[in-house]
């Protein structure tokens, strides 16, 4: 394609539908997740992700789509939100596509959580791994929001169509493939997007310091050259490059080692630890490497066997019911880890702290590695590790960005080289500069025509 020096548009003065590429930046434009983003041609459009921006600082967010729509979060969809959700002031209708899909990059919140609200009608695709990880995480519903309006056939999630990685799925005349990337939530993809006259590359959230950084690297290699990179910006938020990090930019590796360091480092006191159940790699490593039994509570030892197929020891809560997909051989006792200063390190979730934190030893610790609350940014955190301290318990936070340090993100731009730069999923787009084109600083609603 002809280069074009200001790809990007008002929508009131766009091209007409179907002539060229279009690509809609809906949301996730100046914050970190909630990234919505249409690519149309002709009469057929793709739509990604599906999430809503996740910051507990500012309150609750709605949790139904009419909600959602009146404060903002999202703007209505017509065709692509479902058409059994009246929402004042907006009539659904099927905007004369031929075809219309949604496509998720992962199992985080700020990508996923809205995907019960797509009309029944319009397939929703994810990697397979994505796609049993977000099936295990709502399977008693509360992590994805709940569909507005009844659906035969549907559970807690509505259906997902799971895609192999490196998979393509074409929706008329625009080809996605979706390729895995490293990132902290188990099964991440990034897109390879092809329509007639453009060839586009989402980046979703990736980093290189996990235990796959190698799919990031292939990702970016496969993309070199696009048109157009939409692409991730949660560490240069924080830091410009070059600028000394506030806090050690530490790796997966090192994650692993100080926990089981700690682990070694104190025989006879009671550990328990909490995580984030999406993150599959980071407890599959502590099983594997942990010098005390790693014992999970049921519902992430249900996730890891849903996904993986690999059985955890775990125990279940007091009047908490047995989970069929668990082997029952590898249920520990719930009074045998209250009494247990030596051989066991087992996960306290927020469940389990509601019911038994007041029978935990003092004088033990708990290792905290990515669970909520992330960190000072949230509320909730100081009295979260307050009220361990208080407990006499050791809190220990160690965790490790979800995101490409803010160097290596740059670099990104040299390893892709693309005509077009679309940075999404930050709050500082404009510190990205791309040497090899155009750079778009994004607003919602802006059209770019790579
Ligand atoms: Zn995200
Ligand atoms: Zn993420």
């Amino acid at each position: 394609m002809a280069s074009n020096a200001d790809p990007t548009h008002d929508p009131a003065h766009a091209t007409p539908v179907g002539e060229r590429t279009r690509i809609t930046l809906l949301r996730g434009t100046d914050t970190i997740g909630g990234n919505l983003i249409l690519v149309d041609y002709g009469r057929d459009r793709i739509v990604f992700d599906f999430g809503c921006v996740y910051d507990p600082a500012s309150g609750s967010t709605p949790q139904d789509l009419p909600g959602l729509v009146a404060s903002g979060v999202v703007p209505y969809l017509p065709g692509v939100f479902d058409r059994d959700v009246p929402v004042p002031g907006h009539a659904w209708r099927d905007e004369d596509r031929d075809h219309v899909a949604v496509f998720v990059s992962h199992a985080h919140l700020d990508h996923s959580a809205m995907i019960n609200l797509i009309d029944p009608a319009v397939p929703l695709y994810m990697m397979e791994d994505t796609r049993r990880l977000v099936r295990a995480m709502n399977a008693a519903g509360g992590f994805c929001l709940p569909a507005g309006a009844r659906h035969d056939g549907w559970d807690h999630t509505r259906p997902i169509i799971g895609v192999p990685a490196g998979g393509q799925v074409t929706v008329g005349s625009i080809r996605v493939m979706l390729m895995p990337v490293d990132h902290d939530a188990y099964g991440a993809a990034g897109f390879r997007i092809d329509t007639p006259d453009a060839a586009i590359a989402y980046t979703g959230d990736l980093r290189f310091h996990g235990w796959h950084g190698g799919d990031s690297m292939a990702f970016l290699a496969a993309n070199r050259g696009v048109d157009a990179l939409i692409m991730e910006g949660v560490s240069i938020s924080f830091r410009e490059p070059g600028e000394p990090a506030v806090e050690p930019e530490t790796s997966e590796a090192d994650v692993l080692r100080e926990l089981v360091g700690l682990v070694e480092a104190n025989p006879g006191r009671q550990i328990t630890f909490d995580y984030y159940p999406t993150d599959v790699e980071r407890v599959r490593h502590l099983i594997a490497f942990s010098p005390r039994r790693i014992v999970l509570t049921s519902r992430s030892a249900s996730v890891l066997a849903a996904v993986t197929g690999e059985q955890a020891y775990y125990y279940r809560l007091p009047g908490e019911r047995t989970v069929d997909t668990l082997d029952p051989g590898m249920e520990v006792d719930i009074e045998r880890l209250i009494a247990d200063h030596h051989d066991y390190c087992w996960q306290l979730d927020a469940r389990a702290q509601d019911r038994v934190f007041d029978r935990l030893a003092s004088g033990g610790l708990h290792l905290h590695t990515g669970a909520l609350p992330l960190g000072d940014f949230d509320p909730a955190y100081e009295p979260f590790m307050q009220r361990f301290a208080d407990h006499g318990i050791q809190p220990y936070d160690v965790n490790c960005s979800g995101h490409a340090y803010v160097e290596q993100a740059v670099g990104i731009i040299d390893m892709v080289r693309p005509r077009t730069l679309i940075p999404v999923h930050g709050e500082r787009p404009g510190r990205y500069h791309n040497p090899y084109g155009s750079t778009v600083i994004p607003r919602p609603g802006m059209i770019v025509e790579p």
